[in-house]
């Protein structure tokens, strides 16, 4: 399967078409942004990484019953995917809490929640992400009640699956981003991506952020992390 025309290039991927109406090749680039793409850099060697890690990750959450996107990977940075439309939520699982749930509830970062915690934020870059409940996703017509009791189900599952997966390398899983998208019949898949760049990872031992945080908050050592967390991936697989 050959790239076509460009149909998007977004901060982190680039969509191309295929010959196959159903189908889309992403490529993955080492561009980084943050703070709705105010921050701008490089991460060296970072496409290859998520490209890699993001196949591993949802073949073996396919395997466990969470239906992909995941069609096969082509190279080191790009991957045939089945074209959804995407429903325009962040889908975010937190087990503990961190980043903007901290700031915005004056929650100390690393408090161990009893049970995850999930929420949905409008993905729409000009209004900056707004967080949003079920009631104003089924009033902006962006899923209907079922679909929205599916992706919650399924994120939640998402949450087991890769706490398991990342338990197994010494990390622990404090939170994460998904994003889901619509076959044409209407059934639900798991789209996007799952990487550093998307789940906060910290060492299970020292703590230590091996994840994007380390480029939002200037942290230095950014691809050793990326590349850690990929070379203990691997070799727990
Ligand atoms: P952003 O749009 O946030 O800058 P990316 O640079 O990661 O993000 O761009 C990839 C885009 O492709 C995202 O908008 C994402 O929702 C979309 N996407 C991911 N998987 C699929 C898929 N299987 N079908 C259609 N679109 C997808
Ligand atoms: N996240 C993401 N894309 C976004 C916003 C968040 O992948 O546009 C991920 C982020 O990496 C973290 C989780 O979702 O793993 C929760 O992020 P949070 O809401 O704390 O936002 P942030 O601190 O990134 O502003």
């Amino acid at each position: 399967m050959e790239k076509q025309e460009l149909l998007y290039e977004g901060k982190a991927k680039q969509v191309y078409a295929t010959q196959d109406p159903g189908l889309l090749i992403v490529a993955y680039k080492d561009d980084a942004t943050a703070f709705d793409g105010r921050k701008r850099g490089t991460i060296q060697g970072k496409g290859a990484i998520n490209n890699r890690m993001t196949n591993l990750l949802m073949a073996r959450l396919e395997r466990e019953g969470i239906p992909t996107h995941l069609v096969e990977e082509l190279n080191s940075r790009e991957t045939l995917v089945k074209k959804v439309s995407i429903i325009p939520l962040e889908v975010i699982v937190r087990n503990i809490a961190a980043g903007s749930f901290s700031k915005r509830y004056g929650v100390e970062e690393g408090t161990v929640f009893d049970a995850p915690t999930l929420e949905f934020s409008y993905k729409d870059d000009a209004l900056g992400d707004p967080l949003l409940n079920d009631d104003h996703a089924v009033a902006l017509a962006l899923a209907s009640r079922e679909e929205l009791a599916l992706i919650r189900r399924y994120a939640l599952t998402i949450d087991r699956l890769l706490g398991e997966i990342w338990r197994a390398c010494g990390i622990t899983l404090v939170d994460f981003k998904v994003e889901f998208g619509r076959l044409e019949d209407g059934r639900i898949l798991l789209a996007d991506e799952i990487s550093p760049d998307t789940c906060r990872l910290w060492d299970a031992e020292t703590q230590e952020k091996l994840d994007k945080d380390r480029f939002r908050r200037d942290l230095g050592g950014v691809e050793a992390a990326y590349i850690q967390v990929m070379e203990r991936l691997a070799k727990s697989l």
